[in-house]
């Protein structure tokens, strides 16, 4: 075993316990007692899309076991390698619906930043993996053409802040770029699409729940969660600080192979997300990007899934099944797609 100090979300701050994730195959597998005959494709994936996993969320992961769920969202692994025909590099046509560097407009009312590339965790089905985040980012600080673009569209009423993870960023650069957003008459609402509050509960802390309390617009944080395991007892500590500061929280979940494709885990996730006030909001069919193929899960078995959740569970527990189509001008329910 490799050994590790003492970890205490009280006396550590995010930032220390965002730098000490783990980027390394063989230590992960160490960490976890895991056969070290998973290193090789471990390494050869991981040198296309590196390795990150925080100790946070490596606490919730059982050891000795390689099918674990959440072990599955961050291990390398040689079937990413395999080329799949339909799986592309952008699989959402984001780089289609960039009018400024940084700024996505594709659904009326709403626009998405691209605030950062870094992510506190790698997941292995994500859509941005080959997102070229050097391109899009408009030089790091300077966010005056993506300002404009929104002053100037009085329809635009929200604005979403993704990435990579929003969250990553330092609460000044934050408060630098929502004080700015918040000057803008017409915006009423700011959104985060973060997943730092249950794989880095740490980053919500006393300062980003005060800011958070006093913010302008009115905010909305949408949490992505896989697995009720995630739901740590640190995470709900998380999520209670931030419903105690009046942020509405909503969450996202990818549909994966081998994490969450039966019954039982999707109804226990929500029952999970529920009971600390979070609503299901979308559970997305994988976007189709290189890499993945793994993760996907058929349309058909998808609908059986939510049709069997929806019978299981109250309707507000539900989330809706969508997918993201390139060129749509909004997330497609599933519903309305012809099976394939
Ligand atoms: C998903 C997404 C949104 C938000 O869509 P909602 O249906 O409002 O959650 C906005 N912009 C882009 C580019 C998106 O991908
Ligand atoms: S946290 Fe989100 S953006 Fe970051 S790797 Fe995971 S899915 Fe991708």
């Amino acid at each position: 075993m490799i050994p590790h100090p003492a970890r205490n979300c009280q006396t550590i701050g995010w930032q220390q316990a965002l730098a000490q994730a783990i980027r390394n195959p063989a230590e992960l597998l160490a960490l976890l007692d895991l056969p070290a005959s998973l290193l090789p494709a471990a390494r050869q994936a991981a040198a296309q899309f590196p390795l990150r996993v925080t100790h946070s969320y490596l606490a919730q992961i059982k050891k000795g076991d390689p099918h674990d769920p959440l072990l599955r969202q961050v291990l390398p692994l040689g079937e990413e390698q395999a080329p799949c025909e339909g799986f592309s590099q952008d699989p959402v046509g984001d780089l289609d619906a960039m009018p400024v560097p940084g700024l996505l407009h594709k659904y009326a009312g709403r626009v998405l930043l691209v605030t950062t590339g870094a992510c506190a965790i790698h997941c292995r089905y994500c859509f941005r993996r080959h997102f070229p985040y050097a391109e899009a980012n408009p030089a790091s600080t300077d966010w005056q053409a993506a300002l404009d673009y929104i002053a100037a569209d009085a329809s635009v009423s929200e604005v979403i802040l993704s990435g990579g993870d929003p969250l990553s960023l330092s609460d000044s650069r934050l408060a630098a770029l929502v004080g700015r957003l918040a000057a803008i008459p017409h915006l009423k609402r700011l959104r985060l699409h973060t997943r730092l509050p249950v794989v880095l509960p740490e980053r919500v802390d006393p300062a980003l729940v005060d800011w958070l309390g006093n913010c302008a617009l009115q905010t909305i944080m949408v949490i992505h969660v896989n697995h009720a395991n995630e739901v740590s007892q640190a995470v709900r500590d998380a999520l209670g600080r931030l419903r105690g500061c009046g942020v509405s929280l909503l969450n996202q979940s990818v549909l994966l192979r081998g994490v969450n494709d039966n019954l039982p885990t999707l109804a226990a996730l929500s029952e999970a997300l529920f009971a600390h006030s979070v609503l299901p909001y979308y559970l997305h069919q994988l976007d189709r990007v290189q890499g993945a193929a793994h993760f996907a899960v058929s349309d058909s078995e998808a609908r059986r899934l939510l049709h069997a959740l929806r019978e299981t569970l109250p309707g507000y527990m539900v989330p809706q099944l969508v997918r993201d189509q390139p060129g749509q001008t909004a997330k497609i329910p599933l519903e309305s797609l012809k099976l394939v």
